[in-house]
């Protein structure tokens, strides 16, 4: 057992100032993954500051005609809360694919796009992991990766973002919300999580001391034309092998706007905006649907153990595609 610290704070202020300048304290909300990754030892922070008394626990309207998810809100809230189930369902669908009933109801919309991989060398601390240590090395590459990543890798890291909820928001253009030492300020959420590159220490672009306070969702909600379609082994309380969030929106049967958002896949929730505006103006068929799939994955690179994942990625492309057009089987 590592001791720490433990601080409770009331206010965005004090938090902000209790972590910064102590590179050893750290947020702890719903606690279900960081006390996880304390128990394992692959973290061991000297201070926790718990932040789950900070007035961030509401869903506000936003004046553009969007929605505001506060950090604190629990991911259960969220799924369930009568505006996310009207404007925006496929976030709904999303977060309730996602971990298990009782975790739902501790999970925060700020802990969620926090959580850090499920890369199995990640966890365990008798093995190199650059994530973990960095410039130990990836055992990951020449190991067993079947959970791993087949886009944005790098020979340093191929770890995936293990979230549904995140992408559900990269598909929705969600913004989130930050306050930290120097002021306030807003990160659409592609550009949130980061590849890993040679830094995969780094999961996100969040800044020192720096916290999350919002998601912001824009207008746009896809609510007629939308699917998350989740592919794991056990149907439930497993993370996803590959995920697909789509929203459209269409004229008759002609695709005006294309959402396709990937997880499962990368370091970061995965979107190509190229491939996906290739839909515009096409009529739902499945040789479009084919043909976006395809272009989605053109970079894709398995690792051996999870080659499986790019023709798996693509049939769910089409799949969940094809809900959201109304062209195919429900899932
Ligand atoms: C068994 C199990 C199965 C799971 N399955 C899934 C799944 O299928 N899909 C899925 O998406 N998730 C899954 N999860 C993950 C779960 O969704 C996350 O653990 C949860 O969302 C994290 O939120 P939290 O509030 O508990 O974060 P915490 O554990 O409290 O914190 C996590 C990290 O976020 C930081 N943090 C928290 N709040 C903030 C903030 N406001 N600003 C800045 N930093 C902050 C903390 O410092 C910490 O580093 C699973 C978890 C478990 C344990
Ligand atoms: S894939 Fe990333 S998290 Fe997993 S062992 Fe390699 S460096 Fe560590």
């Amino acid at each position: 057992m590592n001791p720490f610290k433990y601080t409770r704070v009331a206010d965005i202020a004090s938090a902000i100032k209790e972590v910064s300048g102590d590179d050893g304290a750290v947020f702890i909300a719903g606690g279900t993954n960081l006390i996880d990754l304390m128990k394992e030892n692959v973290t061991r922070p000297a201070r926790l500051v718990d932040i789950t008394r900070v007035p961030l626990a509401r869903i506000e309207e936003l004046p553009d005609g969007g929605l505001r998810l506060g950090a604190l809100v629990t991911n259960a809230d969220t799924a369930y809360h009568a505006e996310v189930e009207r404007r925006y369902p496929m976030l709904s669908r999303a977060i309730l694919a996602g971990a298990s009933a009782q975790l739902r109801n501790m999970a925060t919309n700020g802990g969620n796009p926090m959580q850090r991989t499920r890369c199995y060398y990640f966890y365990d601390t008798a093995t190199p992991c650059n994530k973990r240590e960095p410039g130990t090395g990836c055992s990951a590459i020449e190991g067993f990766n079947r959970i791993h990543a087949i886009l944005g890798t790098s020979e340093h890291c191929i770890a995936v973002h293990p979230s549904d909820m995140c992408v559900a928001l990269i598909a929705l253009d969600a913004v989130v919300c930050v306050s930290g030492p120097q002021g306030e300020r807003t990160i659409p959420f592609a550009d949130f999580h980061r590849l890993p590159g040679d830094t995969p220490h780094l999961d996100n672009n969040l800044r020192s001391g720096e916290m999350i306070t919002a998601l912001d969702l824009p207008k746009r909600g896809f609510p007629d034309h939308y699917a998350y379609l989740k592919v794991r082994d056990r149907t439930s309380y497993a993370f996803a092998l590959v995920s697909v969030a789509v929203g459209l929106e269409m004229e008759g049967d002609t695709v005006t706007e294309a959402r396709v958002a990937l997880g499962g896949v990368a370091h970061k929730p995965w979107r190509n905006t190229d491939a996906e505006a290739m839909l515009n103006g096409l009529k739902v068929t499945k040789d479009h649907f084919e043909a976006v799939a395809f272009a989605i994955l053109r970079e894709a690179k398995g690792f051996g153990h999870n080659d499986f994942k790019i023709a798996l990625a693509q049939r769910a492309i089409v799949r969940a595609l094809q809900h959201a057009s109304g062209t195919g089987r429900t899932q």
